[in-house]
């Protein structure tokens, strides 16, 4: 499952209108997407740059497996489907285990594409657990049920991996039309092998989150609102529980921001991000404490500087951090950031102040 520019918000970009958000078809007492001016802030000035920011230590490191996926989503942004071959080598997939070590960090962020079809995916759960470091699966729901992977979700249970899935929306048509048919239906499967495993339950320690982004450009309504939203409706009607939604802005990047600009959207929209940037988020943004590692093994300040093909400052690679400590350094901002301090705030650990 990609972060950034999600399924969900890439794929919303085509038709907000007809497919409603859960805050605005599912329940009268959830809340509606910001609009710009419901949301207090700082607001910047129109011309104003992103402020400069610097890293803080590093605690993660997030790496995109490849693109191979059972999915073939046409929205998504790295083009992710069964036939795309670009996948981390067995060289760089080495390297994993001893820079989580050489840099003492404490969670191993997983993605792709589907990460679980890459050939070395489980070994390398197996080591940094062994490790003690976190393991996050960003994944699709729908790979627990291709064949080859029927022991997944008991694997990942076995090994305490948090689950953060992509459930867009609690209807099944919204989800349906943004990830292909019948996908609602196998997320919902998904979630509840899951929840029959312990992830979600009360009292246990498999944590299994969910991933919300708006419908097209407004920011994501109230993180902790939503999240009740979805609590009710997936419990009453489907009898799954989960531990936290992670509500996603849409960043005004890649396919989204296109789908923006040739609905003539996009200039207003990077103004709704800048008039509600907050500087209160800027010390929880994620570049602060994670570096992004792409399928060559590149290193980026996060995932949505990697679609973009933003390097680091200075570019440097993953077999760097096994004697290099980016904490200090400067990090590769520009007006996307914005999507990422605006309103709530947003990064891939959900919002900032919720
Ligand atoms: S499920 Fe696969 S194809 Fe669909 S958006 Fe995620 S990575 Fe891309
Ligand atoms: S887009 Fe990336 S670099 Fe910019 S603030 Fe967000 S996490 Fe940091």
């Amino acid at each position: 499952m990609s972060i950034a520019s999600s399924p969900s918000s890439a794929g919303r970009a085509g038709s907000p209108s007809s497919a409603p958000s859960p805050s605005s078809a599912g329940s009268p007492t959830s809340p509606s997407p910001s609009s710009p001016n419901s949301q207090g802030g700082s607001p910047c000035p129109p011309a104003s740059p992103f402020p400069a920011l610097r890293r803080a230590a590093l605690t993660t490191l997030q790496v995109n497996l490849g693109y191979r996926c059972n999915q073939a989503c046409s929205h998504c942004h790295v083009n992710a489907g069964p036939s795309r071959t670009e996948s981390l080598d067995a060289a760089n997939v080495a390297l994993i285990p001893a820079v989580l070590q050489a840099r003492g960090l404490a969670c191993l962020d997983l993605t792709g594409g589907a990460p679980e079809l890459h050939p070395q995916f489980r070994q390398l759960v197996r080591q940094a657990r062994a490790l003690g470091v976190e393991v996050i699966d960003r994944c699709n729901l729908t790979i627990l049920q291709e064949p080859g992977q029927e022991d997944l979700a008991s694997f990942l249970a076995e090994q305490g991996v948090r689950v953060v899935a992509s459930l867009p929306c609690y209807l099944p048509e919204n989800v349906d039309r943004q990830r292909g048919s019948g996908v609602f239906e196998r997320s919902i499967d998904a979630l509840r092998q899951l929840n029959r495993l312990g992830y979600g339950q009360a009292g246990s320690a498999l944590e299994l989150d969910l991933v919300f982004n708006p419908q097209g450009p407004v920011l994501p309504p109230p993180q902790q609102q939503l999240e009740l939203d979805y609590r009710r409706v997936l419990a009453e009607q489907h009898g799954v529980v989960f531990n936290r939604l992670l509500a996603l802005a849409n960043m005004p990047i890649q396919r989204f921001a296109e789908a923006l600009r040739l609905r003539g959207e996009l200039e207003t929209y990077t103004d709704l991000l800048r008039r509600q940037h907050r500087p209160t988020n800027l010390p929880a943004v994620m570049c602060r404490s994670l570096v992004s590692v792409d399928w060559r093994g590149f290193l980026y300040d996060c995932d949505f500087n990697q679609q973009l093909g933003l390097p680091l400052a200075e570019p440097r690679q993953l077999r760097d951090l096994l004697r290099w400590d980016p904490a200090g350094e400067a990090i590769q901002v520009g007006d996307h950031c914005f999507g990422c301090t605006a309103g709530g705030g947003s990064s891939c650990g959900g919002a900032l102040n919720s």
